[in-house]
C-alpha cells in the first residue's frame, strides 16, 4: 500500500502530526501500513471539515463519511446517505443497511469477516432532500473524497450497490437514465482513477431488495462471484 498513498495523502498525514504536536506529542507511531492509513483516513475527515462545498449541506443533519476497516479488502459503495444515516452520521443504518449488513455477514461466513472488516461509504456524504438521487453537480464536487478513500484503502473489489453508484464507480459519463442496473449487474466492470485499477462489481441497492425481494437471489449470485475473486485474486487478470 505504502507504494500508492498519494503525495496528498502525505501531506494529509503531515497535517495529523502537526495537529498531534500541537498537543505535546513528540511523533505518532507512523511505522505500519496500518496506522497510515488510519491517519490518511482521519486526515482526509480533518480535510471535508463542516463542507459546505455543494448544496446538500444545506439540509443534512450529519456528514456522512464511511466506517470499516482500514484494511478491508472489499469495499461497499452506496449513494447517500438516507434519512436514518443522517441521523446518525453512519453509513446504512437503516432497514436497508440492516439488510446488507446480513448479506455482508453471509458473504463472510466463508472467509471469516463481518461489517465490521469491510469498510462502507457512499457517493455523496450529505443526505439529498426527501431521499431523492444526488445529483451530476453534487457527485462532481463529492467525488474526490471518496476517491481519496478508495486511494488510502485500496480495496481488492469494490461493490457498488444501486444505479448511482455502478454509474459513478464505473465511470459512465451518460446520463442516469440510460445506464440500467438490471442489466450491468454481476459483470466485473473497472474503476480507474490514475494509475489505480479495481474491479468493481455492480449490484442492487438494498434498498431496492427490500422492494423486490424476489432479487435478492440475482445479489446472492453477485456476492458469490464477488468472494470467488477474493479466494483466487489470480483471476483478476482474465476479468
Ligand atoms: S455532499 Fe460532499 S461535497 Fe456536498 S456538502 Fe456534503 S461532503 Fe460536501
Amino acid at each position: 500500500m505504502t507504494s500508492m498513498v498519494t503525495n496528498d495523502i502525505r501531506g494529509d498525514i503531515s497535517l495529523v502530526l502537526n495537529f498531534y504536536k500541537a498537543f505535546g506529542f513528540e511523533s505518532l507511531p507512523l511505522d505500519s501500513a496500518d496506522t497510515d492509513k488510519e491517519a490518511a483516513l482521519m486526515a482526509l475527515r480533518h480535510e471535508i471539515g463542516d463542507c459546505r462545498r455543494c448544496k446538500l449541506s444545506k439540509g443534512r443533519t450529519n456528514l456522512v463519511f464511511g466506517e470499516g476497516n482500514p484494511n478491508a479488502r472489499i469495499m461497499f459503495v452506496g449513494e447517500a446517505p438516507g434519512r436514518e444515516e443522517d441521523k446518525e452520521g453512519r453509513p446504512f443504518v437503516g432497514e436497508a443497511g440492516q439488510l446488507l449488513t446480513r448479506l455482508i455477514n453471509k458473504m463472510g461466513e466463508d472467509l471469516g469477516f463481518e461489517r465490521k472488516d469491510v469498510y462502507i461509504a457512499n457517493i455523496a456524504k450529505c443526505r439529498p432532500p426527501g431521499n431523492r438521487d444526488p445529483e451530476a453537480d453534487e457527485i462532481e464536487t463529492c467525488l474526490p473524497f471518496l476517491k481519496k478513500q478508495i486511494a488510502i484503502i485500496s480495496p481488492e473489489i469494490i461493490v457498488s450497490l444501486g444505479k448511482i453508484s455502478a454509474h459513478t464507480m464505473l465511470g459512465r459519463s451518460g446520463p442516469f437514465n440510460s445506464f440500467f442496473i438490471t442489466k450491468e449487474r454481476g459483470k466485473f466492470g473497472e474503476y480507474r482513477d490514475g494509475e489505480i485499477s479495481i474491479p468493481v462489481m455492480p449490484t442492487f441497492h438494498p434498498a431496492y431488495l427490500l422492494r423486490t425481494p424476489s432479487d435478492k437471489v440475482k445479489t446472492w449470485s453477485d456476492a458469490q462471484a464477488v468472494l470467488k475473486l477474493l479466494k483466487h485474486p489470480a483471476m483478476r487478470g482474465m476479468i
